[in-house]
């Protein structure tokens, strides 16, 4: 038994410090879980809190794939070359389609962007139905721009 506890701890530590070395899971850095009482705490490897309140599988694996940067925001598809373009796009050129102003990242095109009404409206409904079922305000921002490439 205490081989495989520490045989676990081991690869928490090693897979911890790969997230926080790779940049495309950025969302996942420092990430903290509640808990039932007491502060929120660090796991590495756990079924996340958010994963439970959203009971529609395909919605739970977009959400998953969101977090480990594998989306089709410009962040990420301009991150690459491709066959139509040789050379990748830096971070602050990969801006939103909408507003053209800011990195179109997952949480600026979610919580951010103000140019696209269906968005803010689904965005307004969305807090209002978070705040009214579990009294949770979503935040604006989930992450620092500064912590980006
Ligand atoms: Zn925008």
């Amino acid at each position: 038994m205490a081989i495989a506890k520490k045989v676990s701890q081991v690869a928490d530590r090693e897979l911890q410090a790969d997230i926080q070395n790779n940049i495309r899971v950025y969302l996942l850095h420092h990430r903290l879980e509640p808990q039932e009482e007491g502060p929120p705490k660090r796991f590495t490897r756990t079924l996340r809190h958010d994963l439970y309140l959203i009971p529609n599988p395909n919605f739970r694996n977009a959400l998953t794939w969101l977090l480990c940067g594998q989306h089709d925001y410009a962040l990420e598809m301009l991150r690459w070359s491709s066959a139509t373009r040789r050379h990748r796009i830096p971070r602050e050129r990969r801006l939103c389609r909408f507003c053209t102003m800011h990195v179109e990242s997952p949480e600026h095109a979610s919580l951010q962007c103000m140019l696209d009404r269906e968005t803010v409206e689904w965005r307004q409904e969305l807090r209002e139905a978070m705040h009214k079922e579990r009294n949770w305000d979503i935040p604006v921002s989930l992450s620092s721009e500064e912590a980006l490439d």
